[in-house]
């Protein structure tokens, strides 16, 4: 075999076709996929012979990996869970689990590190060191899961990365984690977010999977944009905002936007009526949420989050105008808040 297999990367399809190869049973593909989904090391995998088990331990044909907690961090407020994950080539990456009314959510990372430079964020602090696999989105659930000891039914992917800069493992990722061979996680709670790959989510549209798609806006004309998010001089809010718009004409999908209000640079309530107005220009009675992200201060950065009033007032305007605006629940603020910190730190 030329390419090692990545175990967890493997659609149910692959899996039996790999079996095959290695003179193995292809009815052995959904027990494989069971004990994938539990996180289990292949002597846990008690329905399954040796022979069988020793090809998934040999490093030479394959890599079975779930991401090892290095570190774990509980919230005694409201129960979120953060976790330092090490993949098998020793790169960390972070995840968070989070309590809802409906059920528990999971904050996956999709690269080490992220190339996109936004200016306020710490996952851009080091660059990208490398896309993840499939198999590693995945195994952060299946980790998390297996620690956490309830099920995750929502993912999104809103950790570390640019789930659309790594956009063919995600895909896969997509695949897999739908399947009812494998998580069997709806598309209806899966969201990927991104900061405006603009060819990527034209691509998107086109897949068949009705995930919901968050898109980071965080400011209201391009000047602003071009200072505090670099991609903006690739595609400008022009062309992302058409793109968005036919997103949702092809998919039907709500489309959510994220504002993180940055104190003095685009949280004044003239920027909020300026923001109404652009959603309202290109989506005119289209269903459309935005969602306001008070900034999480990163020590590298001089960036700081306004007040809770300012944060308020910001939100009362955009839905006093007509635009559908939350603030997010602050999940774990007494664990390290916002994604790529835990790595950066442990990096340092
Ligand atoms: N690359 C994707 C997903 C990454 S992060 C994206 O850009 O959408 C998820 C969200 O958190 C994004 O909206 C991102 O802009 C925002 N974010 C990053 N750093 C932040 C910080 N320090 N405080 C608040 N929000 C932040």
């Amino acid at each position: 075999m030329s390419q090692k297999i990545q175990w967890l990367s493997l659609t149910s399809e692959e899996l039996k076709a790999a079996l095959t190869e290695l003179g193995q049973p292809s009815f052995r593909a959904k027990q494989l996929q069971k004990w994938f989904c539990l996180g289990a090391p292949a002597d846990e995998m008690t329905n399954i012979p040796k022979s069988l088990r020793d090809i998934l331990t040999n490093e030479d044909i394959g890599i079975l990996h779930y991401p090892k907690i290095v570190k774990k961090q509980v919230s005694s407020i409201d129960g979120t869970v953060k976790y330092l994950f090490e993949l098998h080539d020793l790169q960390l990456i972070e995840s968070v689990v989070m309590k809802y009314e409906h059920g528990n959510t999971i904050c996956v990372s999709t690269q080490a590190g992220c190339r996109m430079g936004c200016k306020f964020c710490a996952s851009t602090l080091g660059g990208k060191v490398r896309d993840l696999t499939a198999g590693e989105i995945l195994g952060q659930i299946i980790s998390a899961q297996r620690d956490f000891g309830e099920r995750i039914s929502g993912v999104v992917m809103m950790g570390i990365g640019e789930p659309l800069d790594n956009y063919d493992n995600v895909m896969r990722f997509l695949d897999i984690v739908g399947s009812p061979d494998s998580l069997n996680i709806g598309y209806r709670h899966i969201s990927l977010s991104s900061c405006g790959l603009v060819d990527k989510i034209n691509r998107l549209a086109d897949e068949k999977y009705p995930i919901t798609l968050s898109i980071s806006l965080h400011a209201t004309n391009d000047s602003e944009r071009d200072k505090i998010m670099p991609i903006n001089s690739k595609w400008n809010i022009d062309a992302l905002l058409c793109a968005c718009r036919d997103y949702f004409d092809k998919t039907g999908r709500r489309i959510s936007f994220e504002y993180t209000l940055i104190s003095g640079e685009n949280d004044s309530p003239e920027q909020a009526k300026k923001l109404a107005e652009l959603i309202k220009k290109y989506f005119r009675s289209r269903p459309v949420h935005v969602n306001l992200i008070p900034l999480n201060h990163v020590d590298e950065r001089s960036f700081r989050a306004g007040s809770r009033a300012d944060v308020k007032t910001f939100c009362d305007t955009l839905n006093a105008l007509g635009v559908n605006a939350t603030v997010r629940r602050r999940l774990g603020p007494d664990i390290d808040a916002s994604c790529g910190q835990l790595r950066h730190k442990a990096n340092k």
